[in-house]
């Protein structure tokens, strides 16, 4: 049986980026991997594709009153297994609804034993603001559940609302918390941001992911770092956290921080903030 792992975050965080390379560094560490693409958008697996598109489950569902699901399936770098679940039409239907057809055609046709995959890691647009997107935890289609963060307040808001999400069905059979992956980390005070979050909320920070010129220039070829740049630090970065995801075994359940927690949480950073910018400025002066 595969380990199913859902990667979450706000959408343009990094999600697919960040997946497309966890699923090519665990394919070239022999591993069989499907990454499966929940996001309307229908790109998660791009740059594991030379930047082409592939036709969602959702788009074959429609055209055919019975569709093969390995016409779904896309063979990508290293062998990777490629699926994007896809979107209902903009103003129709329930994305989250899409999300357990796709899934479910998958597992009807036997797919997930069929393939003997290791890994499916599915990209979920995680802006947890309904129980749509929350279909992969909900249903415990995933088991662990990891949400990408950069220290911007728009991204640890979201990660917050998915951790309510976790909390809300965790005593229903739903995915826990496997922690936090940090992206776009470049700074002393990014990190300390994460840390201080995850600290507060009982998580972790999985691995620190550098915001890199490296990743921009490959996914321009339409390819993952793991690919572009193979003997990059981004690419090693890349490694070390698809191994702690792939060895990561005991996930829990967050402590979200209420809306006035989170305002004073925020508050005190800001404040904080002004202090360091006020030290360098002394700094500077001398
Ligand atoms: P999401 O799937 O969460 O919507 P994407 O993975 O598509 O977000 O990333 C959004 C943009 O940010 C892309 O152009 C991607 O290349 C860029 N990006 C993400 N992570 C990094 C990083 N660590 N360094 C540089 N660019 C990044
Ligand atoms: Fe989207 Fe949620 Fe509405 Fe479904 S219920 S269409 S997932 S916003
Ligand atoms: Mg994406």
């Amino acid at each position: 049986k595969p380990k199913q792992i859902a990667i979450y975050g706000k959408g343009g965080i990094g999600k697919s980026t960040t997946t497309s390379n966890i699923s090519a560094a665990l394919v070239e560490a022999g591993h069989k991997v499907m990454q499966f693409g929940c996001d309307p958008k229908s790109d998660s697996t791009n740059t594991l594709r030379g930047g082409e598109y592939i036709p969602s489950v959702l788009d074959l569902l429609r055209q055919n009153a019975r569709v093969d699901a390995h016409e779904a399936i896309f063979r990508g770098f290293g062998g990777v297994y490629c699926v994007e679940a896809g979107g209902p039409q903009p103003g129709v239907g329930c994305a989250g609804r899409g999300i357990i057809s796709a899934v479910e055609l998958l597992k009807q046709q036997n797919i997930f034993e069929e393939l003997d995959l290791d890994y499916v890691i599915y990209d979920v647009l995680g802006d947890v603001v309904c129980g749509g997107f929350a279909v992969p935890v909900r249903e415990g289609i995933a088991e662990h559940v990891f949400t990408v963060s950069s220290s911007d307040f728009m991204a640890i808001y979201a990660a917050n609302n998915l951790f309510k999400g976790i909390q809300t069905y965790s005593n229903k059979g739903g995915a826990l918390l496997g922690g936090v992956i940090a992206n776009s980390i470049n700074t002393d005070f990014h990190r300390q941001i994460v840390d201080d979050f995850t600290r507060r909320t009982q998580t972790q920070v999985i691995e620190y992911v550098p915001r890199s010129l490296t990743v921009t220039q490959a996914e321009l070829q339409g390819k993952t770092t793991i690919e572009a740049a193979p003997n990059s630090e981004q690419a090693e970065t890349y490694r070390r956290l698809a191994r702690r995801i792939a060895e990561h075994t005991e996930s829990k359940v967050p402590t979200p921080l209420n809306q006035q927690e989170l305002r004073d949480w925020s508050a005190g950073w800001a404040d904080h903030l002004i202090e360091i910018e006020r030290g360098n400025q002394l700094l500077a002066a001398s």
